[in-house]
């Protein structure tokens, strides 16, 4: 069993409309724009990170927008809902927050005896609120949220998956436990995690797989200290006998990939460097940061992505 994952890294997601994408993560959700960039592998579309001050790994949620995307279709082989965790208490700020601002779907419910509240997000993607428990993670605070009911980061993720069985395994080889199971829902934990401890398995063994499209999740990423770590990780999966991809230079973190038995795909990125790697800490995400390799486009880009304020 490997011990060199520490929880989410970050999540990626496609989405429709990047300037509403971006209103609602950091205007709805409170959220720090943390980076401003674009698709390494499509520079024509952005790459848009939110987070908590300094882009955290566990708090960092990312968008492609494509602008002529289709919507996705709900199915199994994704990630389902992406749960945040606030503080103990918060849930009805932030029911009042998000019904005012006009959220759909929302909807209290308890898993695993804790509270959270669900909603939709502005491709209809579901997210969750949970109250965590001492989550003592530091939030962003200049976003509109009140610090005492901001997001911490993130919870969990759920994988909805036709047979949950050889994920689980495989999480387990990550370093997850299993700790619980109820209904349909496996619950495993890593120990020693960033915050963004859980990884939920929901076995769905009637549901066609899903259609990728703008609200789904593209993948998911789990976070290592370092570059050392991310190579004891590659190695132990290609042992196992896992197709993993080279290390990949993503400017903020370096990062390998891989599919695993219920389709979803993982990611194992860096903690290192950061995302005040190009740019000064205080300006995370204003500016458009282009990668080396990028960089010549700027001015085709600058003319022809779409403006999405700050
Ligand atoms: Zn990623």
């Amino acid at each position: 069993m490997l011990d060199q994952i520490k929880g989410l890294h970050h999540v990626t997601s496609m989405a429709k409309d990047a300037r509403q994408n971006n209103a609602f993560f950091t205007g709805t959700l409170g959220l720090r724009r943390v980076k401003k960039t674009v698709n390494f592998d499509a520079p024509d579309v952005y790459h848009l990170y939110y987070g908590d001050e300094t882009g955290t790994p566990g708090s960092v949620m990312t968008y492609f927008p494509f602008p002529n995307i289709g919507k996705g279709r709900p199915g199994v082989g994704e990630v389902g809902t992406t749960v945040y965790s606030v503080p103990e208490g918060s849930l009805g700020y932030w029911q009042t927050r998000l019904a005012e601002q006009g959220v759909t779907g929302l909807k209290s419910e308890e898993t695993f005896g804790e509270k959270r509240l669900r909603f939709d997000g502005p491709d209809s993607e579901v997210f969750a609120l949970v109250e965590g428990k001492d989550d003592a993670r530091i939030p962003w605070s200049k976003g509109g949220v009140p610090g005492d009911e901001a997001i911490r980061g993130f919870h969990s993720a759920t994988l909805r998956l036709k047979d949950g069985g050889a994920t689980a395994e495989l999480l387990k080889f990550m370093g997850y436990e299993d700790v619980d199971t109820s209904g349909n829902i496996k619950r495993l934990a890593i120990k020693n995690g960033n915050g963004a401890d859980v990884i939920y398995i929901e076995t769905l063994p009637g549901t066609p797989f899903a259609d990728l499209g703008a609200g789904s999740v593209h993948h998911i990423a789990f976070a290592v200290e370092n570059r050392a770590k991310q190579l004891e990780v590659r190695k132990a999966l290609m042992d196992t006998g896992y197709q993993v991809t080279p290390v990949i230079d993503r400017d903020y973190f370096w990062s390998i990939y891989f599919r695993t038995p219920g389709g979803v795909l993982f990611e194992v990125a860096t903690n290192e460097p950061g995302f005040d790697r190009d740019e000064d800490s205080a300006h995370l995400g204003e500016a458009l940061k282009l990668p080396k390799q990028h960089a010549h486009l700027r001015p085709y880009l600058e003319k022809n992505l779409q403006s999405i304020g700050n």
